[in-house]
């Protein structure tokens, strides 16, 4: 077991019982006071462990940390120290906010600058995000999408079950929560209509995903076997991976998704390590056919992580939307970088790789309203009595996360995002 992850560990930092940062959990992010340029932290509780502040004064001796490596505006520079690297850090963090540790505990004033009150903190972009991969990994959203834009009695097309089927999304439009999205404009085709027309999106939603961050990075020619994939991947974040589904349906053919996906994705600002996941490993669903030898892998490599979207409407009302679980995914994070990689395609530190839609089996699991909504044609009823077939201006979407077992909560924040009218 990787010891900061003993479910005994207590902090003598408060963290509240529905936290979704204890001790082990230690999340990395960058943040911004009103004081700071932006500077690498970790959550803990209801604070922000600035990382500067310990390395400077000599918390993280010994660990061969470059200087400077904690004071800078992404976090791409010390993913790049690899994951035995990032490891020891974290394992260094959580014997210094153990509470049979007195070093940082035991010094009043240092405590004080060292640990920043969340509420007083602005959570930034904590990747330079180089490359940007969407999987569609989940069976059940392929099977729905397939059902709607194709045919039901051939959902999945035939390589579907032979390869986890990707495609090279757009780098410069990831966002972190709390940056609005305009409602984007495009080429559509109405039902009837002999020709397309030109406007905003009238089919907006959002899809529940969950991205992984590699670190080490790997030369053109490389290619990484399902048994070293972990080794170049640090951590996850929740992905929006907004989608105008009127301009999707329109543009998809013959090379999948461009206008209706680029113009946004949103992730959450703390970057969950894989080390902090390990207790919540669980198999996936049976793999049938049997996949290619470079496909096959060995131990747990699925996670059991609950899933859960929010929608708040402008009148501030809450309803949750449906929840889901990575679990769910038939394809696993080894396997994608894994076949990502089989051709030579170099990954570099920072790159995400989204996995796709995670819906599961019944209704209340879909992970987009195009499958909530079964494409509008079964609209929701929310609590105010208002329906939705798609998103609506100013609907905000919540994404939220966490693991859970032997009493911890591993929680992921929030990754929160308005869609705002589109611009004249
Ligand atoms: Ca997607």
């Amino acid at each position: 077991m990787v010891h900061a992850n003993d479910p005994s560990l207590k902090s003598w930092v408060q963290v509240s019982p529905g936290s979704d940062f204890p001790i082990q959990n230690l999340p990395f992010g960058i943040f911004k006071t009103r004081y700071l340029s932006p500077v690498a932290g970790v959550a803990i509780g209801d604070y922000v462990l600035d990382l500067v502040y310990l390395h400077e004064n000599g918390y993280l001796d010994g660990l061969g940390l470059p200087p400077g490596i904690f004071n800078q505006p992404y976090l791409n520079n010390f993913l790049r120290l690899g994951r035995n690297a990032t490891t020891r850090v974290r394992g260094r963090i959580s014997e210094l906010l153990r509470q049979d540790n007195d070093e940082l505990q035991g010094n009043p004033a240092a405590r004080e600058i060292a640990l920043v009150p969340m509420l007083e903190v602005r959570l930034m972009m904590p990747l330079q995000v180089p490359n940007y991969t969407d999987f569609y990994s989940s069976e059940e959203h392929a099977t729905n999408v397939g059902s709607m834009f194709r045919d039901p009695q051939n959902a999945l097309l035939p390589n579907w079950k032979h390869l986890p089927v990707g495609y090279h999304g757009r780098a410069s439009s990831i966002v972190v929560s709390g940056t609005n999205i305009h409602r984007p404009k495009g080429q559509m085709k109405l039902p009837d209509a002999a020709n397309p027309v030109f406007g905003p999106s009238r089919k907006m939603d959002f899809e529940l995903e969950m991205a992984f961050v590699t670190c080490a990075e790997t030369p053109l020619g490389h290619s990484i076997t399902t048994a070293e994939a972990e080794d170049h991947i640090f951590g996850f974040v929740l992905f929006n991976d907004w989608s105008a589904r009127d301009i999707q349906q329109w543009e998809y053919v013959p090379l999948g998704p461009f206008l209706g996906k680029n113009f946004g994705s949103t992730v959450s600002p703390w970057i969950v390590t894989l080390d902090a996941l390990e207790p919540f490993r669980c198999d996936g669903p049976q793999q049938q056919p049997e996949v290619l030898p470079y496909l096959r892998f060995n131990g747990k490599k699925n996670f059991d992580i609950h899933l859960e979207v929010v929608l708040q409407t402008s009148a501030g009302e809450e309803v949750t939307l449906c929840r889901s679980n990575t679990k769910y995914l038939y394809w696993n994070i080894s396997q994608q970088l894994a076949h990502h990689t089989v051709n030579g395609c170099s990954i570099q530190t920072g790159d995400l790789y989204a996995s796709g839609t995670i819906s599961g089996p019944s209704p209340g699991s879909f992970g987009s309203m195009l499958e909530l909504t079964w494409n509008g044609a079964r609209p929701l009823v929310l609590p105010d009595g208002t329906e939705r077939k798609f998103l609506e201006d100013n609907d905000t979407v919540i994404i939220k996360a966490y693991a859970e077992n032997n009493g911890i909560r591993i929680g992921f924040g929030e990754c929160r995002s308005t869609l705002l009218p589109a611009l004249p």
